[in-house]
């Protein structure tokens, strides 16, 4: 099944040199808001940040702080019970360097703040609708925690005239326990995503699978059926790297060939797309992804 064509302003500027994003992370600098990409020294920046067949920008912005109230094994970010309170300002200035930058596509994420009543929803609601009023040609793709299983708090941001939303399940559901906090699991999870696009079909919703932890390729593909059942229209699998020796070491180095494999399963099971290698992550050329699969 094909989604319905997607809205002529959703159209992404093709023509543009993609070279002109290249220095402009600087933009953050001043900003308490992380650019993830940079951050995370992600090798794929040379291709999301303008690369590719259709010249598009991808970034990934980090809201809310660079402190997590919850402490997954994969994960290196920082945890504390009581991250600093939010900057209310935040929404108003990402969305504005975010729109002076020039981005096609922007994948907005957040730690979790478990800390907070609605979990940050609106904080992500309100960056949002401040980024579509300056440029309402940019794709906006929230990847958000899971708020604790808060339905209002999905629909919040579901609302917000986001085009992708975007919550990762990260393993098998028989992993959950071993790789993720105990706070989180893959049924709440995959409710998270089915309530998204009940209270707004138009949107687009994805999830993003770790391997290399330890899951067997029967898990992998009935997890693959579980999410497409659930209605979940694009999936990327990327390896799990250990990020310090205190994490959950590599089980396994999946080979390219086997993530071609898993990309096939994916387009057979009817995922919109599914990005699948060794170096994906959730946001990889999701611009570049958007615009192939889901723009006619
Ligand atoms: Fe990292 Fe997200 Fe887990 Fe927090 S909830 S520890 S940011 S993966
Ligand atoms: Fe940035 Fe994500 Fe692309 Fe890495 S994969 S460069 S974090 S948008």
């Amino acid at each position: 099944a094909r989604l319905p064509r997607a809205p002529s302003n959703l159209a992404l500027n093709t023509s543009r040199d993609g070279a002109s994003t290249a220095s402009l992370g600087s933009l953050f600098q001043h900003l308490t808001t992380v650019l993830v990409c940079e951050e995370a020294r992600c090798p794929n920046i040379g291709e999301c940040w303008g690369g590719g067949e259709y010249a598009t920008a991808t970034a990934t912005i980090m809201l809310m702080g660079d402190t997590c109230t919850r402490g997954c094994r994969f994960c290196s970010v920082k945890t504390a019970k009581n991250p600093p309170p939010l900057d209310p300002e935040e929404p108003y200035n990402t969305a504005k360097a975010i729109a002076e930058w020039g981005l096609d596509y922007v994948v907005l994420t957040s730690v979790d703040r478990d800390d907070m009543p609605d979990g940050g929803a609106e904080h992500f609601a309100k960056t949002v609708s401040h980024l579509k009023e300056r440029n309402s040609k940019i794709v906006v793709e929230c990847l958000t925690p899971d708020f604790r299983g808060d339905l209002n708090a999905v629909e919040k941001v579901a609302l917000s005239g986001l085009d992708v939303y975007a919550h990762n399940v990260e393993t098998v559901p028989e992993l959950q326990r071993k790789v993720r906090d105990p706070r989180a699991n893959f049924e709440q999870s995959v409710r998270v995503l089915k309530h998204a696009k009940a209270v707004q079909p138009r949107v687009i919703s994805k999830t993003s699978l770790m391997l290399g932890l330890g899951e067997t390729d029967e898990q992998v593909l009935a997890t693959m059926k579980l999410l497409r059942e659930a209605g979940v229209d694009c999936l990327t699998l990327g390896q799990y790297m250990q990020p310090t020796k205190r994490h959950l070491k590599v089980e396994e180095y999946v080979t390219p060939e086997k993530f071609k494999y898993w990309e096939k399963v994916g387009n057979d099971l009817g995922f919109h797309y599914t990005a699948s290698g060794p170096l994906v992550r959730s946001s990889y050329k999701a611009g570049e992804f958007f615009l192939k699969n889901l723009v006619e």
